[in-house]
C-alpha cells in the first residue's frame, strides 16, 4: 500500500496536508507550519502518528538488502553524520519553536511592513516555489478579496479569523484553494497573527486587490 493510497480517506484537504507531512514530503516553511499546528493543538497528533507508523511498516516490508562489511559501513555512516549545530532557543507564546526556527528571529524582532492600514506583513525571503509570510491583522480588519493560483495554507498563531470556509483560532489550519475568492476577517477584540504559505503568488481581485497588488509588486 502506498502513502498515496491512504492519503485522504475523508477527502479533507487538511488530511492530505497531514499525510504529506507524515511522508516527509513538505518543504521548509510548510513543514514548520504543520509541526507548529501539531505542537499547539493535540487534535491531529494521533492521525499523524498513525500515518508515520504505516510509513515505517512500509519500510520494514521492503526486502532487506544484504549488508557486507558491517563495521566499515557503520563507521562510514557515523562519520557522515555532522553533529547538529546548537540552535538558539527561539519560540514564544505566539510562535512555536518549529516556526521560530524558520522565521529565524524572535517574534518581537520581526521587521513588519505595513501593507494596508491595520495589516502588516513579514515575508520570508528565500522561497522559490511559493511564498511564506507572517501576517498581523488588527481586530475586525478584513483582508482584501483575493484568489490564489495554488493553495494558501494558513496557521493561526494568535486571535482568530473567519472566511467563507469557517472560523479559525490559534492552532487551526485554513486551506484556501484556487476556487475560493475569500476575504478573511480578523475577530473583534484581539489582534490576529497568522503564518501563511502559498504555492503560487496571490491573485488579488477587486479595486483594493489591484492596489495591494501594486504594493506587493506582483
Ligand atoms: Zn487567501
Amino acid at each position: 500500500m502506498s502513502l498515496h493510497h491512504f492519503a485522504s480517506p475523508s477527502g479533507r484537504p487538511l488530511d492530505e496536508l497531514l499525510a504529506a507531512y507524515a511522508a516527509g514530503h513538505l518543504s521548509g516553511p510548510l513543514h514548520a507550519l504543520v509541526a507548529s499546528h501539531l505542537s499547539i493543538k493535540p487534535d491531529n497528533r494521533a492521525f499523524v502518528a498513525a500515518l508515520e507508523t504505516l510509513k515505517g511498516d512500509e519500510l520494514e516490508a521492503m526486502a532487506p538488502a544484504p549488508i557486507t562489511n558491517r563495521e566499515a559501513r557503520l563507521a562510514a555512516i557515523f562519520d557522515a553524520i555532522d553533529p547538529p549545530a546548537p540552535r538558539p532557543a527561539l519560540g514564544c507564546d505566539v510562535v512555536p519553536g518549529p516556526l521560530a526556527r524558520v522565521i529565524g528571529r524572535e517574534f518581537n524582532a520581526v521587521p513588519w511592513r505595513t501593507v494596508l492600514p491595520g495589516i502588516k506583513e513579514f515575508r520570508l525571503k528565500e522561497e522559490v516555489d511559493g511564498e511564506a509570510s507572517l501576517l498581523w491583522i488588527r481586530p475586525g480588519r478584513t483582508m482584501p478579496s483575493h484568489t490564489h493560483d495554488g493553495s494558501e495554507i494558513t496557521l493561526v498563531l494568535k486571535g482568530g479569523f473567519t472566511d467563507a470556509t469557517g472560523h479559525y483560532t490559534r492552532g487551526d489550519i485554513a486551506i484556501a484553494d484556487s476556487e475560493i475568492d475569500h476575504r478573511p476577517r480578523a475577530d473583534e477584540g484581539e489582534d490576529c497573527v497568522c503564518f501563511a504559505v502559498t504555492d503560487a503568488p496571490l491573485r488579488l481581485t477587486g479595486t483594493v486587490g489591484r492596489l495591494v497588488q501594486r504594493i506587493f509588486g506582483h
